[in-house]
């Protein structure tokens, strides 16, 4: 049985383990991405100490280069994360390590793993949405993960915002109010001035934070047609978030799709993730054993 290296590249720590799937994860070691000078070679040296590895999956933070066939692949590109801006990330890993790498975006890993493990066992058409201190989305489709430009930035969505409701003008430095701006846990800590984790459950904040997703889910399934909706991250361990944005998106397809996937209150079709914290970790070991496969 093969084994393989996982890195979860995240924007404030990288997860380094060891292993061949949710049952089989070694060795884990967590430390600051700080800097690539300091974090890069942690990971070389972690998978350098386990032996011989048959493939390392990379599951970053972005936007990354993920095109094989473009001169700057491997890297992470345009991130305003400081030290971090087109930093060659696979480029030393291969040189130190020379076995298969795989790299996609942490939201395109964790999307490969849920399909491979989780809650996207036996559907090949999918998003799986983290909303946290980013948002960020990835997207199989018809089994294949996308790539295209680069990757998509789903986060970055621009929605409609109703300033009278809502005056909080939001958080992206890019965009101002687009989806990750107006419902990304910093956009909630600045909207009402509060750690959100203390806001009772019934508080106008889940309503409005609801609204938010429930226009950037509706936008995904008219675009992708996603046989499920996996939402994940640290704002989504609210679990109220999930009936209100499962009513709201009903509310906002008003019965144009019809199939049985929408019946039941989207129960079944807007989920947590399966693997829970460890789906990043995972989605680099998932990205590692396709690389194998593949032969890269
Ligand atoms: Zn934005």
């Amino acid at each position: 049985m093969p084994t393989f290296g996982g890195i979860e590249a995240g924007g404030t720590k990288f997860v380094c383990a060891i292993g061949s799937g949710p049952d089989d994860l070694r060795g884990e070691i967590r430390f600051p991405t700080a800097t690539p000078a300091e974090a890069i070679p942690k990971a070389i040296a972690f998978f350098q100490e386990h032996g011989s590895l048959d493939a390392i999956g990379v599951a970053s933070f972005g936007p990354i280069d993920p095109n094989p066939a473009s001169n700057s692949y491997g890297y992470v590109t345009t991130t305003p994360k400081p030290h971090w801006t087109n930093t060659d990330l696979v480029g030393p890993l291969r040189d130190a390590l020379n076995v298969p790498i795989g790299f996609d975006t942490d939201v395109n890993g964790a999307a490969l793993a849920e399909n491979r493990w989780g809650a996207a066992q036996g559907v090949d058409t999918f998003i799986y949405i983290t909303v946290g201190t980013g948002i960020g989305g990835g997207a199989m489709v018809n089994g294949e993960l996308v790539h295209g430009l680069m990757h998509p930035e789903m986060g970055h969505m621009l929605l409609p915002r109703d300033k009278e409701r809502d005056p909080y003008e939001g958080w992206c430095p890019y965009h101002g109010d687009c989806l990750e701006g107006l419902a990304n846990g910093p956009a909630l800590t600045e909207r009402w001035q509060v750690d959100p984790t203390t806001l009772p459950v019934d508080h106008p904040a889940w309503a409005l934070e609801a609204h938010y997703l429930a226009l950037g889910v509706v936008n995904m399934v008219t675009i992708l047609s996603p046989q499920r909706v996996i939402m994940g991250g640290g704002v989504m361990d609210q679990e109220q978030l999930f009936p209100l944005v499962r009513t709201e998106v009903a509310a906002l397809l008003n019965n144009y799709i019809q199939k049985d996937e929408l019946s039941q209150g989207l129960d079944s079709y807007i989920v947590p993730p399966k693997l829970g914290a460890q789906a990043g970790v995972l989605g680099a070991i998932a990205l590692a054993e396709r690389a194998l496969r593949a032969g890269k």
